[in-house]
């Protein structure tokens, strides 16, 4: 047996790659893995060069765990090494590259991938590491190489059928959960899902069901249990593959999820290697439960599901596989950014995604507007935080009128340039977020013949805000809005049947009859005889202000929301009927109602109030 010490210059490098990625220690069974699929790539290589003549066979990974031992063993049938490659990549070469890692970044633990530990993240979980390796060479001996956590090593000959390698850790005090079959499991499967070569953990049980009626009986065999997919959608050629492969590969990403809208097939070559398939989601109009959801592989290894560095924020909506070599994996996130290859990968994935949104818009219309719904959550976000984006997008962003018909912005505002123009040469687009609600003010704009957008989902609030600062001269008002009468205003400005005496005297009777105003305004309108003859408006900028701070979580409390009570002084019930009635007391009690009609109709009557009304309404018809 020969003993040595490993050729490094800290004496203590093992407490420092205990220590160092504490939380993130699972990645040494994707590093060991990793080189695993590597010695068997390389030895296929070598036989598809002719340079390696002997059987291949299968070129199956093992993983094994012994309860009894405390190890776990990752055997592959790769190259294998010779005594003296163990000499050299072991010794000197795999222990120089983890010292200068760990150097690197020992303040640093917010690496992408913590790749380049390599074999040495064994000693993060083992305190003993053995190596037994044969090589693929004829004639070559196995050897096993031994280390116990400090920088001396032992190498000896040893017997092994096989050509390959077995790595086996002795598993330390506190990482035994490394034994336990289900941890392993739960690891195989996020890191080794994809890997190129087959991964085998054991066996497990299938059952088939035999014979017919009565005689109908469960036939279980024991099966070897491969972890992987070696030959995963996004390797192979679109033209390939259809619909429901790309279906089919979604599930197998995301078990249990709605079928995706459409994808994306990304496969370049130069200036940088990138394959993938990007989908788009049902968002069902829940971003954050969707979010960071893509998985970022390099050559089939599953590195992160944050791919915030590589993709535009409102990207990280999108599902799917990312897999390029060329994505830096031992450096920190901050650098990621800057990495001139990265930023090129981050322009041609938003290139690749606008295009496909502009090409389903252009190609089929119909079906980019029944996904609009969906779509159009993405857009929005990303008009709003992505400026490129943004300028592209508008040309394909659309909005939804009560008919159910589509409009591109620019379309939409020829459609209502005639009728809705103010005084300012603004276009005043009017809204709702919620036609039962609005119900009455809707039906009210449409009878002076305007059109009515439906924006109702949870970013449309921020939407409107930014397409009024975009572009120019454009107003959203929701329906129910203090200011969306102005547009009659202008056009047909009515004239009160009111003296201003009168009006005065409608005020104050109002005034006085509403116990409380808890926040709201009084005003009296000159509104057609038609309308109601008591509204409630909201200030729109008020509103909008309130909208936003409850996205932001904001807790309101039970404060009233702020609203005003418009009086239609051209109303029979208000010009005549209340001016003419006898009695203090009547005349508010009738008020009163009046005005708890405008609150029904908005939902703001509850409880006591409630009954209280209903008591009232039925008092009145007797
Ligand atoms: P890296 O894989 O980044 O080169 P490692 O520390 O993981 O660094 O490994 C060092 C070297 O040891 C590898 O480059 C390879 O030559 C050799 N090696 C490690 N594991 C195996 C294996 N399972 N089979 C054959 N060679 C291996």
């Amino acid at each position: 047996m020969e003993k040595g010490q490993i050729s490094v210059q800290s004496e203590n490098i093992f407490p420092i790659i205990k220590k160092f990625l504490y939380s993130d220690q699972e990645i040494f069974l994707r590093e060991l893995i990793s080189n695993a699929v590597d010695a068997s790539s390389k030895l296929k290589t070598l036989a598809a060069r002719g340079e390696f003549k002997g059987e291949l066979g299968d070129l199956i990974i093992d993983i094994k765990i012994d309860k009894d031992a405390n190890t776990l063993t990752i055997s592959d049938m790769g190259i294998g090494m010779t005594e003296a490659e163990v000499k050299k990549y072991l010794n000197q070469v795999a222990f120089s590259s983890a010292e200068s890692f760990l150097k690197k970044y020992q303040d640093d633990a917010n690496i992408i991938g913590h790749f380049g530990l390599g074999f040495y993240s064994a000693f993060m979980v083992a305190d003993r590491v053995d190596v037994l390796t044969r090589s693929y060479k004829k004639s070559a001996k196995a050897v096993k190489w031994s280390c116990d956590g400090s920088p001396s090593f032992s190498l000896e000959a040893t017997k092994k059928a096989n050509r390959g390698t077995d790595i086996v850790l002795h598993i330390n005090d506190e990482s035994k959960e490394f034994l336990d079959e289900a941890r392993i499991s739960t690891l195989l499967n996020k890191y080794c899902k994809f890997l190129p070569v087959q991964i085998r953990f054991g066996t497990k049980t299938e059952s088939t069901w035999e014979g017919e009626g009565e005689e109908k009986k469960e036939i279980k065999t024991e099966v070897d249990n491969f972890i992987n997919n070696t030959n995963p959608a996004w390797k192979k050629r679109p033209a390939s593959l259809k619909d429901e492969d790309y279906k089919s590969f979604y599930n197998e990403l995301y078990p249990m999820s709605q079928a995706p809208l459409f994808w994306i097939h990304l496969n370049i070559d130069f200036p940088f290697k990138l394959t993938g398939i990007l989908y788009f989601p049902k968002l069902n109009n829940s971003l954050e439960v969707q979010k960071n959801k893509i998985q970022l592989y390099s050559n089939q290894v599953y590195i992160t599901d944050d791919v915030k560095e590589i993709v535009p924020e409102f990207m990280t909506l999108l599902h799917g596989v990312i897999d390029s070599p060329d994505i830096p994996l031992n450096v920190s996130r901050s650098y990621l950014q800057s990495d001139s290859n990265v930023r090129k990968i981050t322009s041609y994935i938003t290139k690749k995604v606008t295009d496909k949104l502009a090409q389903l818009f252009k190609k089929d219309r119909e079906n980019f507007e029944e996904k609009w719904s969906e779509i159009g959550t993405f857009v929005k976000y990303g008009m709003l935080s992505d400026e490129k984006f943004n300028d592209k997008a508008q040309k394909f962003a659309l909005v939804k009128n009560l008919d159910g018909k589509y409009f591109t912005i620019d379309e939409y505002r020829e459609k209502v340039a005639a009728s809705q123009t103010d005084k300012h040469e603004k276009t005043v687009v009017l809204y709702t977020n919620n036609k039962q609600e609005h119900f009455s003010f809707i039906k009210a704009a449409q009878g002076y013949g305007y059109d009515v957008l439906e924006l109702d989902n949870v970013i449309d609030n921020h939407f409107i805000q930014h397409l009024e600062y975009k572009l120019d001269k454009i107003t959203f008002v929701r329906v129910d809005s203090d200011t969306a009468d102005n547009l009659v205003q202008k056009d047909e400005k009515k004239e009160s049947v009111l003296s201003e005496k009168e009006q005065e005297k409608v005020k104050t009777i109002f005034t006085d009859a509403m116990e409380q105003l808890n926040g709201a305004y009084i005003d009296l309108k000159a509104l057609s005889p038609e309308d109601h003859p008591v509204q409630i408006t909201r200030p729109e900028f008020m509103r909008r202000m309130t909208d936003m701070q409850r996205l932001q979580g904001v807790q309101m409390g039970d404060m009233p929301e702020s609203h005003n009570v418009v009086i239609n002084s051209n109303h029979p019930l208000i010009a005549e009927k209340l001016l003419k009635m006898k009695g203090e007391d009547r005349r508010k009690e009738f008020a009163k109602h009046l005005h708890n009609l405008a609150r029904l109709n908005q939902n703001m009557l509850k409880g006591e109030e409630l009954s209280a009304f209903i008591a009232k309404s039925i008092d009145l018809m007797k």
